[in-house]
Formats: structure tokens, sequence, C-alpha cells
């Protein structure tokens, strides 16, 4: 490898060193987003222990340790990509799957450090590199809805440009031998680096996206309940799921705990915001993913009841009162009881906003026919009609 080659292979890990402070900058922004850190840090890994590895200045040991370190960092990079695209740990086949290439890797380096060469390493690590740079490209394909598509695609191009590459390193190191090899040409060297440019530019492209939606999340999201806030629920709304008709029957109920304030007066307002936090999970617990639930303000909340009639909505209204009233606060009183108002509109899916005013407006008939109970809009109307 020429002058030229080693400056390049380290200055590519200097390059490693300020994509890592990226990556770590764009993980704190993405709160709860899995992957990113790690790929900064395993692609450090890797670029350091590669640049060691194919470095003939250090001593031999030092280029074993090296390619294990490189071998460490792919392994990291395969993680943080199947991390990242998915969002869901890891299974225990896709880790066994994983462990696999990397053991024999590990293998391979051990047995050529007795042996006394670099060539098993070097063979050792393209097979790794092969197997990681696959799984990028296999993974990779799940991102196909905007804005992650068009960096996932020009990432799946730059992968298979890089097989290419290693496997034709790999092809003349195992016909011609080391001496041939094409790893220590050094165009071939600008091709690698400037592959992995391009897939650590769309990295941080796609990084930047999941933050950003991390970000519109939170802005959506009460804190001290985990339900939507105002205009989290506002955008819920306005952005119906794909195929809800507009005319679908669904249900609205506004719910508001009865004399919170004494709560908050008799055990101040960190057991208030507990017992808050109780009625929202319970409420949570019992709606279906295809509803919502929305925290309007104080102790108010708002529920939508998808492809629900009014009788279904006014059972459902029923059943959420019987079940936050049964809620035990052994921690504050064991006597405590919560209740609730509900006030319940039904009408068509593209009528939201005057649903829940209605609801609004039944929801205060309830409180002042009493408190704890549901009531239907229009319904103490029409039984004042009726006397
Ligand atoms: P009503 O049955 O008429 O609804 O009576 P209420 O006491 O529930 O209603 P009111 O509107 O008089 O009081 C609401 C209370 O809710 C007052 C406020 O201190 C409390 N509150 C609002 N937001 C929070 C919160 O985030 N945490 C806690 N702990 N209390 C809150
Ligand atoms: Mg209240
Ligand atoms: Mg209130």
């Amino acid at each position: 490898m020429s002058i030229e080659s080693y400056a390049a292979t380290f200055s590519d890990t200097v390059l490693a060193v300020a994509l890592l402070w990226l990556f770590s900058y764009a993980a704190r922004i993405a709160v709860g987003v899995r992957g990113i850190r790690l790929w900064g840090w395993s692609h450090l890994a890797y670029t350091l222990g590669s640049a060691i590895q194919t470095t003939a200045l250090w001593p031999l040991p030092v280029q074993h340790a090296g390619a294990l370190l490189a071998v460490a960092g792919l392994g990291g990079l395969a993680v943080a990509m199947r991390l990242f695209v998915h969002q869901q740990p890891l299974s225990a086949t896709e880790r066994r799957l994983l462990a696999l290439p990397l053991m024999a890797a590990a293998a391979c380096v051990a047995y050529g450090s007795v042996a006394g060469g670099t060539e098993l390493d070097s063979v050792a690590l393209a097979g790794v590199e092969m197997c990681v740079i696959a799984s990028f490209a296999y993974h990779l394909q799940a991102l196909r809805s905007a804005p992650y598509h068009a960096p996932a695609q020009l990432m799946r191009a730059g992968c298979a440009l890089l097989l290419l590459l290693y496997l034709a390193d790999l092809g003349t190191l195992l016909v011609r031998g080391s001496a041939a090899r094409l790893a220590g040409d050094a165009t071939w060297i600008a091709a690698d680096l400037s592959l992995w440019f391009l897939l650590n530019f769309s990295m941080v492209m796609l990084a930047s996206f999941r933050a950003l939606e991390a970000m519109r999340h939170m802005a959506h999201i009460d804190p001290l309940t985990g339900a939507l806030n105002r205009r989290g629920f506002e955008a819920a709304v306005a952005t119906p799921a794909e195929g809800a008709p507009a005319a679908a029957p669904t249900g609205v109920l506004v719910i508001d705990v009865d004399h919170f304030k004494q709560v908050n007066d008799r055990f101040g307002h960190e057991a208030g915001d507990r017992v808050l936090r109780s009625i929202a999970s319970t409420l949570l617990s019992e709606i279906r993913p295809v509803d919502l639930l929305a925290r309007f303000g104080g102790e108010e909340f708002v529920i939508v009841l998808a492809d629900c009639d009014g009788e279904a909505a006014f059972a459902r209204a029923e059943h959420l009162r019987e079940r936050a009233k049964a809620l035990q606060f052994e921690w504050l009183d064991a006597h405590v009881r919560i209740t609730l108002s509900v006030g319940v509109a039904s009408g068509p899916a593209s009528d939201i906003e005057r649903l829940r005013q209605q609801a609004d407006e039944a929801m205060y008939e309830a409180k002042r026919g009493g408190r704890d109970r549901a009531l239907r809009h229009g319904a103490a109307a029409q039984a004042r009609a009726a006397a």
C-alpha cells in the first residue's frame, strides 16, 4: 500500500469520528429511536480496525487485533441497520444468524495469527463485509415510504457496488494471492471509501428523518399520561386512516373527572398526577388501536371510537365509567373513589369536531344531572320534551 493510501485510510478514520459526533447528535434528538448511535460507534470501530489491519507498518499482532476490531464493528453495523429499519429488538434466530459469520471470521483471524500471516484476516474481513453489506440491502428494502425511500434506495445501490468491489477483491485474493489483491490498489481504495461515504451520507439523512419524526411525535403527546395532546388529536383527526369512509359511524366521548380539585387539595398535586396517569392508562387499555385517546386540558379526556354507532358508544362510555370507579388507590386512601362524567355523541367520521362539541355539552349536562354518569347528546332535551 502506498503512502497516499495510508493517508486516505487514516483520514477516513478522522471522518468516522466526525460522523460519530453527527450520529450521536441525531440520536440525542431522536429519543427512543434505535440503531443511530450504535451505527456511529460501529462504523468508527470498523474504519479504525480496517486501517490498522491493512497497515503493514504495524507489528503483526496489532494488525490481527485491528482485524478483530473491524469484524466487531461490522457486526455492530449489521445490528444497527436491523434495529434502525425495524425499531424492534433482534429475535433469537437473528442473533444466531449474526453470530455465525462473526465467529467464523474471529476463528480465521485467530488461526491466522498462529500461522503467522495476514492473508486469512483479509479473507475473513472480506467475507464478513459481504455478509453485512448484503444484510443492509435486505433490510433497507423495508423503507419504501417517503421520506425514507430515496436515501434507502441510494444506499442499496451503494451496497450493490460495494458487494461487486469486495467480490472482485476476494476473487483475486483467493486465486492469485495477497500480492495481487485489489485492496492494495489506490483506485480500489478510493472506490471503497467513496462508496462507504455514500452509505454514511444516506444514513445521516435517514437518521435525520427519524429524528424529525420523533420530534413531531413528542410534540403530539401529553408527557404526563402518554395520551395525545390537543395538537396530536387535531393532527390525527385531520388524517383519517387509509380507506376509512367519511360516513363511517363514529362515537365521541368527552370525559371529565368529578371533583378532581378535591384530590389535589386533599393529597397534593403529585398524587393528583398519579391518579390522572392511572385513569389515562385504564382508558387506554380499554380502547382499540383504531380508536383515539386525547387529554384535552387538566382532567378532561376525549375518546374517538371508530366504527361505533350511538348505542355502542353509550355502552362503551358506561363501561369506562365503571372501570374508573373500580380503580383502587391504596397508596392514597383505600376509600377514595374516582367517578367520571361522560358526554356521548355519535355521527359520521367526517364531522368529529361537531361531535366533540356535542359530547362536551352532554358532559356538562351529566355534571348538572349529578355527576358519575354517562349521557348521550340530546338525551336530556328529549327527556324534558317527553315529560
Ligand atoms: P367537576 O366535577 O366540576 O369537574 O370538579 P373538578 O374539581 O374536577 O373541576 P375543576 O375544573 O374545578 O378543577 C379541575 C382541577 O384539576 C383543578 C386543577 O388543579 C386540576 N388539574 C388540572 N390539571 C392538572 C394536572 O395536570 N395535574 C393535577 N394534579 N391536577 C390538575
Ligand atoms: Mg372535573
Ligand atoms: Mg374539567
